[in-house]
């Protein structure tokens, strides 16, 4: 998969996410072929076990436990808050920074360890007119 297979007019927000035209999103890790420890994001070496690839994109699942969240109640000027920003542990073994959505921002709304899903959204426009997509983290509905 490269990063042609984006659709014309959408872009992912960071290199780690792909938007399939004939399938899901999904991000991709980065995983070691002497260990098969899995990254986040390009490596040249492995910090398990010192290899130097070549590194092997694989797919990360879409559902991950919450590892750890806080509440943002200050943010930069125009972005509403209170949000919920979290760290969400993937079965691969990668943990993944993110914002999480469709939740109230309340202590008493979000657990640790509760199970979440990876959604996409468009976030903004560049300069060119396309859609920038970002990635989120949402609860999984009746878990
Ligand atoms: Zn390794």
């Amino acid at each position: 998969m490269t990063e042609a297979s984006a659709a014309p007019g959408r872009r992912p927000i960071v290199p780690f996410l792909r938007l399939p035209d004939d399938g899901e999103p999904h991000l991709v890790g980065q995983r070691c072929p002497a260990c098969g420890a899995t990254y986040l994001g390009h490596r040249i070496a492995c910090s398990k076990c010192g290899g130097r690839g070549p590194f092997a994109e694989v797919p990360l699942s879409r559902r991950g436990t919450l590892w750890v969240y806080s509440i943002v109640h200050q943010s930069f000027p125009g972005v509403p808050v209170p949000y919920v920003v979290g760290v969400v542990d993937l079965p691969e073994g990668v943990s993944v920074r993110c914002n999480l959505i469709d939740v109230e921002p309340r202590p008493d709304a979000i657990r640790f360890g509760m199970p979440v899903e990876m959604t996409t959204g468009v976030s903004q426009q560049d300069k060119q007119g396309n859609d920038v997509v970002a990635f989120y983290f949402r609860p999984v509905p009746g878990a």
